[in-house]
Formats: structure tokens, sequence, C-alpha cells
């Protein structure tokens, strides 16, 4: 059976941090606040390959009051979806992101954000699409305040 998850995140930026965007630094001014690295497009990845397998969310599984957790890379949590997946015998067929962001410009890191998401998800870059839009200057992440993410997966269940 194929089954599709969706995933949704946003952080706000905030100052004296990396950006960290799919497991890639991006130089920028700013970085994103949150209890792990705040990768924003990983957290909404995790979330869709979470939801395929009719998983709980990432904050059930990587609560942000764990101490364990705090500033780890969000391509761990990424593998441990992944890790779940596999444990109930499911194969993730493709994921499909998109990020949504005024600043910086997102499409010259996106070959190095598919190839580290792909690696921890264990499976080809191909099938791992990472887009990149603005939200036309509208609402708060237009005004640059923040970062969103949204990402679809596809999973094979057996
Ligand atoms: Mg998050």
């Amino acid at each position: 059976m194929t089954t599709s998850g969706l995933g949704y995140d946003v952080h706000r930026f905030i100052a004296g941090r990396p950006l960290i965007l799919g497991g890639v630094e991006i130089p920028h001014d700013r970085g994103l606040d949150g209890h792990s690295d705040a990768d924003v497009l990983s957290h909404a990845i995790a979330d869709a390959v979470l939801g395929a397998i009719g998983e709980q969310d990432i904050g059930h599984h990587f609560p942000n009051t764990d101490p364990g957790i705090r500033g780890i890379s969000s391509l761990e949590i990424l593998e441990k979806a992944a890790n779940l997946a596999r444990a109930r015998g499911a194969r993730i067929n493709s994921i499909d992101a998109t990020v949504i962001a005024e600043a910086p410009k997102i499409g010259p890191h996106v070959f190095p954000m598919r190839e580290r998401i792909a690696g921890a998800l264990g499976m080809p870059p191909a099938r791992v699409a990472v887009k990149a839009t603005t939200n036309e200057g509208l609402g708060s992440i237009g005004r640059g305040e923040g970062i969103a993410a949204m990402a679809v997966a596809s999973v094979e269940l057996p």
C-alpha cells in the first residue's frame, strides 16, 4: 500500500545562531530559533514521514523538553523518523518539500540539502525534491520574521 504524509513547520529568526536548512549551513545574518538546530525543512520532512506511517508527530517523538535534543542536528531526527518507518517494513518512495523564505536565496543550496536529507533518510537524492519560494512580502514570513517549510512523503507500507 502506498501512503502519503504531510509536514509543516515554521521557526522565527533570531540573531546569533547559524542558519541550518536541510542539514546545510547557509550564510545569513541570522539563524532560526529553536530547541534543536531549528532546521525547519528537516522538521517538516520528518513530520511528513511520521504522518505517512501513521505515527504521532515530531513533537511527540522529539519533545522540546528533552535535554538530549538540545542543539542536535535535525538530520538525527530525520534518521530516527526513517528508522521508525523501517521498523514497520516501510520504504520511503519520495519526498517533496518547499521552503518559504524571503531571504536568503535557497536555490544555490538545494543540491547539498537534497544529498544530506537523502543520506539521513537512506534513500537516493534524486527522490528528494527541495523547492523554494518567497511569500511575496505577505504576512510574518513575508516580513522576513522567520522561515516556513512544508513537505509531502510518499511511503510504501507492507
Ligand atoms: Mg520545528
